[in-house]
């Protein structure tokens, strides 16, 4: 049987790799990438020779037909993102869609295992210091059109949500969206939520601002804004 894993690199040091993601890394026939170059580095760390393939979210139809024919060959193929668990905001869906239709047709009988590791949805949550017995997680907000929705909705889902939310953004909008955000707090009367934002988590300059929206504001202006962000508003309990 033919196996496709799913699996999880680190978000920033390449020591928080899993034992069992090493070895799958190092025993199936290939690696399909987001970037190979990026993975490339992950690999010459850990000494692993198997080849690798880019699939990323913009993969012709022709390439995941070529991925199942490579399975139904009976080839065990791994799946990785840049960083991080794929699937998460990263291409995987569509694929793992397509090759779980063949699944558990016989003969094919190919199976899809998760090897789990970082998201740096969880990383965050895990150091946030809210409840996070649940939590809403919104990926990155959309770039153009649908962004003042997105924070609209947002902020009034914040005003209700007795969870905190949790979302995804780019060195270059960071301080655009705690702005944006921070002028609908007053509108929808919640300025007293805290929030936290982690930078460059588990790399050299990683950075966690926590309190006030406005305070951490200034403090990420006067910080040279370089690097990943995750932001985690607090629920209103
Ligand atoms: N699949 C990944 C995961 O499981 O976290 C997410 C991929 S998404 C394309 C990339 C975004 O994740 C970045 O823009 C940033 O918002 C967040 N991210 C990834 N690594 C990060 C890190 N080391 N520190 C902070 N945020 C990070």
């Amino acid at each position: 049987m033919a196996t496709l894993f799913i699996v999880a690199t680190p978000i920033g040091n390449l020591k928080d790799i899993s034992l069992r993601a090493l070895e799958v890394l190092k025993e199936v026939d290939l690696i399909l990438c987001e970037d190979t170059r990026v993975t490339q580095k992950l690999l010459n760390r850990y000494g692993i020779k198997t080849p690798t393939l880019s699939y990323h979210q913009h993969s012709k139809l022709k390439k995941i037909d070529y991925i199942l024919d490579l399975l139904k060959q009976g080839k065990n193929l791994a799946l990785v993102s840049d960083a991080g668990t794929p699937g998460i905001s990263d291409p995987g869906n569509k694929l793992i869609n397509k090759i779980a239709e063949f699944a558990g047709v016989e003969p094919l009988q190919i199976k899809i295992v998760p090897i789990p590791g970082p998201s740096a949805v969880t990383t965050a949550a895990s150091i946030s210091g809210f409840p996070m017995d649940r939590f809403l997680f919104l990926g990155f907000p959309p770039a153009k059109k649908k962004r003042k929705r997105f924070f609209e909705e947002l902020s009034r889902q914040l005003a209700e949500l007795k969870c905190p939310v949790i979302f995804y953004e780019s060195p270059y909008r960071i301080l655009k969206t705690l702005n944006e955000l921070n002028s609908l707090y007053t509108k929808y009367n919640i300025q007293n939520t805290d929030i936290v934002v982690c930078r460059e988590l588990t790399k050299k300059f990683e950075t966690i601002y926590r309190g006030k929206i406005e305070k951490v504001i200034k403090e990420i202006e006067k910080d040279k804004i370089k690097g990943e962000f995750v932001v985690i508003v607090e629920g209103k309990h």
